[in-house]
C-alpha cells in the first residue's frame, strides 16, 4: 500500500490524483492534502480517506476544523505547508500545487528522502538545479505528472539515456493555434480558456494559448532527463493523442499513444514501475482515431516558446524572472487587465530589463523571483485596459 500526501488537492490536477486513488484502494491511500479556496472535495475527503494531516489556506477554517475532527492535525498559511510535509508519514509527495509556491515543500519532502510525482512545473522551471542536485543525492525518484513528459519517461523505460538522439514534446497548439497575431489582438479570456484538447486550470490553459506553457515543459524537460536543449524539439501534433517521442541513436523513434486524459500520466506516477487497470479511461482504438498529423512550430507566432529555448540555455537569474513575469502578466490578463497579446510583451520586456546574473543560490531565487514581479508589475502599466 502506497501512502500519498497530496499538495493541491483542490485543483484539477488534485481532483484527478484523487479519483486515481479512489479507484485503486488496494494500491493507494490518501494521508494528507493541501486545499486552495476551494474546499468543496473536503467533505468526501474526510469521510472516505482517513486524512491524517490536513492543510487549509485561511486559518479560521483551521480553527473550525480542528475543533470538528480531533483526530487530524491541520495546518494553515504557506509556511506551514513544509510543517506537513515534514509531518506526514507518506511514500510519495504529489505535488499538484499551481505556480512557485511549489518550490519549497518538495524540497524539503526530498530532503526526507520522498519520492516525488511532480505536476508544478514552475518548481523545476525555476529551480530544477536545486530540485535536481537534491534528488541525486538523497537519491529520490522525481516521476512526471505533465503528460508529454510521462510519455518521454514511459518511451525510456528499458532504454538507455544515452543512446538517445532527440526527444520531441507535442503539442496540440493551444486554443488560438488557427488564429494569426492580428487576430489575437482582441481575443477575450472566455475564449483562452477554451482549450481544444485538455480540460486543465485557468494558467495553465492561458500559458498553452501563449506555448509559454511549451517552453516551460522543454526547460522541465532538459533537467528531468539531462538534455541539451538541442536535443529537445517540439511538433504541433493537433490530435492530442501521441503524447511526445523519443528518438534513438538508431534512428528508430518509440512515442506513447494514450486518451488525452490527465488520470493516465497520474496513474503511472502512482504506479510506476507498475502498470495498473485504468477505469477511468478506455483504449484507444487507433482503427477509430482521425489521422495523426505533425506539424513544425513557427517560432515567430510563439514568442514566449523561443524565449524559453533561450532563457533554458543561459540559465541564472533568468527562469525565475521569466517565470514570475509570466505569473503576474496572466494574472492580469485572467483579471481582464490587460490583452492577450501584452502577456507575451511583458514577459520579454522583463527578461530584457533586468540585469543577466549567471549565477544564483537558492536563496538568489527567491529575490529574482520578487524583482521579476516588481518589474513585471511595471511594465505592465503600459498595457492596463
Ligand atoms: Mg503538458
Amino acid at each position: 500500500m502506497k501512502k500519498i500526501l497530496v499538495l493541491g488537492i483542490s485543483g484539477s490536477i488534485g481532483r484527478q490524483t484523487w479519483q486515481v486513488i479512489r479507484q485503486h484502494p488496494e494500491e493507494f491511500q490518501l494521508v494528507g492534502a493541501s486545499f486552495g479556496d476551494n474546499l468543496e472535495l473536503l467533505p468526501e475527503l474526510l469521510k472516505e480517506a482517513h486524512l491524517t494531516h490536513i492543510w487549509v489556506k485561511s486559518n479560521d477554517t483551521r480553527l473550525a476544523l480542528k475543533v470538528q475532527y480531533p483526530k487530524i492535525r491541520f495546518y494553515s498559511g504557506e509556511e506551514y505547508m513544509i510543517d506537513m510535509v515534514l509531518d506526514t508519514e507518506y511514500d510519495l509527495l504529489v505535488n499538484a500545487l499551481v505556480n512557485f509556491i511549489g518550490l519549497k515543500p518538495t524540497l524539503a519532502a526530498i530532503e526526507r528522502k520522498k519520492n516525488i510525482a511532480l505536476a508544478n512545473k514552475e518548481t523545476l522551471v525555476v529551480a530544477g538545479q536545486f530540485v535536481l542536485e537534491a534528488c541525486q543525492r538523497q537519491q529520490v525518484s522525481l516521476l512526471p505528472i505533465d503528460s508529454e513528459h510521462s510519455a518521454i519517461f514511459q518511451c525510456l523505460q528499458g532504454n538507455q539515456r544515452q543512446d538517445v538522439k532527440s526527444i520531441t514534446l507535442t503539442t496540440s497548439g493551444g486554443s488560438f493555434r488557427d488564429k494569426s497575431r492580428a487576430e489575437l489582438k482582441d481575443v477575450t479570456v472566455k475564449e483562452a480558456l477554451q482549450h481544444p484538447n485538455w480540460s486543465m486550470g485557468c494558467k495553465i490553459t492561458i500559458d498553452s494559448a501563449t506555448m509559454m506553457n511549451k517552453g516551460f515543459e522543454v526547460i522541465e524537460a532538459h533537467w528531468l532527463f539531462g538534455l541539451p536543449f538541442k536535443q529537445i524539439k517540439v511538433a504541433i501534433h493537433r490530435q492530442a493523442i501521441v503524447h511526445s517521442f523519443v528518438t534513438y541513436q538508431d534512428n528508430c523513434t518509440i512515442a506513447q499513444l494514450a486518451t488525452a486524459d490527465m488520470r493516465v500520466p497520474i496513474q503511472f506516477a502512482l504506479s510506476w514501475p507498475k502498470r495498473l487497470e485504468a477505469p477511468s479511461h478506455s483504449e484507444l482504438d487507433l482503427t477509430k482515431t482521425p489521422p495523426l498529423t505533425f506539424e513544425a512550430v513557427d517560432y515567430d507566432r510563439f514568442p514566449l516558446l523561443a524565449l524559453a529555448y533561450r532563457v533554458g540555455e543561459k540559465k541564472g537569474n533568468l527562469p525565475a524572472v521569466m517565470n514570475a513575469a509570466n505569473e503576474v502578466a496572466v494574472s492580469y490578463f485572467l483579471a481582464e487587465k490587460i490583452p492577450f497579446l501584452a502577456i507575451e510583451d511583458i514577459v520579454i520586456k522583463t527578461c530584457d530589463t533586468i540585469a543577466y546574473s549567471p549565477e544564483v543560490s537558492l536563496q538568489d531565487i527567491y529575490t529574482w523571483d520578487g524583482e521579476g514581479r516588481r518589474v513585471a508589475a511595471e511594465i505592465a502599466k503600459e498595457f492596463l485596459l
